[in-house]
């Protein structure tokens, strides 16, 4: 006989039995949509999950069905993530900061079957129910809740649905082609678009990013993923967890900075994950409650820009590394994340934040190139700027529904972003294509003036536009948020510029605003600044 090697379907099934065969005791903490903190473990959670999947084809769930959730992170929607998934049905998250508009859309376009709703989220079976064509079964995440089934005609309670699945029940055999989890693109232009993962993509970028290079967790981490559950999967964190069987603390609806320090110390977590928008609030509560967060080692920090101030702050008040990563919906989400290399060791800690703040290095599994607008592919050498495309085991090929591929003729996704890549494979995104500024046919990027502005002190937030401008087509224009209690004046704001860009990248004017109008996963709405304040330079406005 021919040399050979066993071969097994790779499937989400799988990742949630090994938590349960050696990681039975692993505490998963989950802080509960009506108040309290639940403990759990794994062995618990995958007990739940394989009911759960039991429960919904007594319900006649087929398989392939979408099961969709509009949900915070919870143990109740971890159990959801791998039984509906392990089940053979597709997890479909849904993002509650949507409009009601794109959530119908969303629903029906999906074609979901059940909806798993939060307490938090019971008005919109109310409210859009009847506009749900296809959904046979809402179910509210709890025990029997008397007052939310006079609201709902058959509301359905997970706690009662879980009881009548089979505790025996066995995973059906999945091909690993099989779709496992839908997630929709936050839609800023157009309508949101479905991204379809597999079990083989799931379980190929759970190990693709989880290497010493990339997340790491191990088994004797925390984790706190503070990215939601409804935003591309929590960044794979939950299917990590599952297959490593760290201690996962799952923070509920309460995203703000006490409470997230409070969880924090309480549950002594390692490491957390979330966007920029997030730590801002994390860094104001350490500072007001006084606590050093001392069980925090690391925080990945992406979805947008990591300010460098920010960078400092976790290192020189916390000892905290933060570690920065680039992904979207469309990369399941996580192709890069940014840790120094064996050359790098020599250098100043000053030298080693400067690498540490690009957006790091393409893990095994995803390549990465730039191109430029004829479509030539760009030298990788730190300069060559241009458009940025993906390709790889957890890339997109085709939008849910689509007829067509999404991919180039050759085979790659553009990103959409404008970057540089370095000779290490160093990559710097900056920014999105349809943001970056020209003026008199010369690159300004918004992401660098952005991260100048926050570094004042005065300045809690800010986003840089392109502002139409007669003479040199466009020029930037910052619009900020003062930090409470600080006064700033526009001139102030302008001469931190000096010395740190070019002359001609100055920005024309600084504009406040008590707030920026904020996107469903937390990024500036920069389509909505620029229909506000994007001819502010031209006279007679
Ligand atoms: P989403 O699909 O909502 O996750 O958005 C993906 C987009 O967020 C990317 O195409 C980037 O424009 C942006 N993004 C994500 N991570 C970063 C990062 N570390 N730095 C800058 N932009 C980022």
């Amino acid at each position: 006989m021919n040399g050979s090697m066993m071969f097994q379907q790779m499937t989400i099934g799988s990742m949630i039995d090994h938590a349960a065969r050696y990681h039975c005791q692993g505490e998963v903490v989950s802080v509960e949509t009506t108040g309290g903190t639940e403990r759990s473990n794994w062995g618990e959670v995958a007990r739940g999950a394989r009911k759960l999947a039991s429960a919904l084809g007594k319900l006649g769930v087929e398989q392939g069905a979408r099961c969709a959730t509009i949900a915070w992170n919870n143990r109740r929607h971890l159990e959801i993530y791998f039984g509906v998934a392990g089940g053979g049905m597709v997890c479909h998250t849904i993002n509650p900061r949507l409009t009601p508009q794109q959530l119908v859309f969303i629903v029906n376009h999906a074609e979901d079957k059940v909806l798993f709703l939060d307490k938090t989220f019971l008005g919109f079976a109310t409210t859009l129910g009847e506009h749900f064509k296809s959904v046979d079964h809402v179910v509210l995440m709890g025990p029997r809740d008397e007052e939310a089934a006079a609201l709902v005609d058959g509301l359905l309670f997970y706690d009662e649905l879980v009881a009548t699945g089979d505790d025996d029940y066995c995973w059906p055999d999945i091909a690993e082609t099989t779709p496992s989890s839908l997630c929709y693109t936050s839609g800023t232009t157009g309508h949101p678009k479905g991204v379809q993962y597999t079990h083989r993509s799931t379980v190929l970028h759970t190990l693709g990013v989880n290497q010493p290079d990339g997340i790491a967790i191990a088994a004797r981490d925390t984790v706190m993923p503070v990215v939601p559950m409804f935003h591309v999967n929590a960044w794979g964190v939950p299917y990590i967890a599952a297959t490593v069987g760290c201690k996962l603390v799952l923070p509920g609806p309460g995203l703000d900075g006490d409470s997230l320090v409070e969880l924090i110390d309480g549950e002594k977590v390692t490491l957390a994950l979330g966007v920029p928008t997030i730590w801002l609030g994390l860094l104001d509560a350490l500072e007001a409650k006084g606590s050093t967060a001392p069980s925090l080692e690391r925080t990945l920090i992406g979805g947008a820009a990591l300010p460098p101030y920010m960078f400092m702050a976790f290192r020189e008040k916390y000892g905290v590394d933060a570690i920065h990563g680039w992904g979207m919906t469309e990369t399941s989400p996580v192709a890069t994340a940014n840790q120094l290399l064996q050359k790098h060791m020599p250098l100043s800690a000053e030298e080693q934040t400067s690498v540490r703040l690009c957006q790091g290095r393409a893990m095994w599994g995803v390549e990465l190139r730039v191109i430029d607008g004829a479509g030539k592919v760009l030298p990788n050498d730190g300069n060559a700027q241009g458009n940025l495309q993906i390709r790889g085991h957890w890339i997109i090929d085709a939008y849910f529904g689509a007829d067509e591929s999404a991919l180039t003729p050759d085979g790659w996704f553009d990103t959409g972003d404008v970057a540089m890549i370095d000779a290490d494979g160093f990559l710097v995104i900056r920014d999105r294509s349809k943001d970056i500024i020209k003026s008199g046919g010369e690159w300004i990027s918004t992401v660098e003036l952005e991260n100048i502005a926050v570094s004042h002190p005065a300045i809690a937030n800010a986003a840089a536009i392109a502002a139409t401008h007669q003479k040199w087509g466009e020029r930037p224009v910052v619009i900020a948020v003062t930090a409470e209690g600080e006064e700033v004046s526009e001139a102030e704001v302008l001469s931190s510029y000096v010395g740190k860009v070019a002359k001609w990248q100055v920005p024309d004017k600084v504009i406040f605003v008590d707030a920026l109008p904020l996107g469903a996963t937390g990024k500036v709405l920069k389509t909505k600044l620029r229909e506000e304040f994007g001819k502010v330079l031209i006279k007679g406005n």
